[in-house]
């Protein structure tokens, strides 16, 4: 089976929940006393996709400000800009289990996630809503390897040049 490495960056303000999204995903837990992030801090986990295994190399980091929506908007000019072609961009409203506090409306951040064709979902790292959906869309929107071959090691065709002599094999 291939084993494709995905690259994931986790962006967004203090406190919104990133490294409560990682250990849910990786760990499949949450701990309400979590540590800060100083710097960044890495993680892997593997999982089946269709016929191929993603490894997701994930780098969480500190972030700094604290004004969610608009902090996201800038976040995301920067990524076009500066960041590859083809990258997938996805969108978590996280600690979606406290609805008494609602800043974003889900329709509001769905239709921006929409203008910029990126993936969206409202999540709970500590109720376990929506955590693997999140990855699993990851997946999905990759590019598949047959739109990039070879590299990926995976089944493409090779074909015979055609001035080259039929042979029997075996
Ligand atoms: P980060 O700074 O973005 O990495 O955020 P943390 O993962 O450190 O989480 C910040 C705080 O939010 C911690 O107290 C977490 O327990 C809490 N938190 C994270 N995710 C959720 C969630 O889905 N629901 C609720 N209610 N709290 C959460
Ligand atoms: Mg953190």
């Amino acid at each position: 089976m291939a084993l494709r490495e995905l690259k994931v960056c986790l962006l967004g303000d203090t406190g919104v929940g990133k490294s409560s999204i990682v250990w849910r995903f990786v760990e499949d837990s949450f701990d309400p006393n979590i540590n800060p992030t100083i710097g960044a801090s890495f993680m892997t986990k593997t999982v089946q996709y269709q016929n191929e295994l993603h490894k997701f190399l994930i780098w969480d980091t500190a972030g700094q400000e604290r004004e969610t929506f608009s902090t996201l908007k800038n976040w995301v000019k920067e990524l076009r800009q500066h960041g590859p072609p083809n990258i997938v961009v996805a969108i978590a409203g996280n600690k979606c289990d406290l609805i008494d506090v609602r800043e974003v409306m889900e329709r509001d951040a769905k239709d921006y996630a929409d203008s910029i064709h990126a993936i969206f979902v409202e999540t709970s790292a500590k109720n376990a809503i929506n955590i693997n959906e999140l990855f699993i869309e990851i997946s999905r929107r990759i590019p598949s390897t047959d739109a990039n071959p070879p590299s990926g090691g995976k089944g493409f065709k090779l074909r015979r040049q055609p001035s080259e002599p039929k042979r029997s094999c075996c």
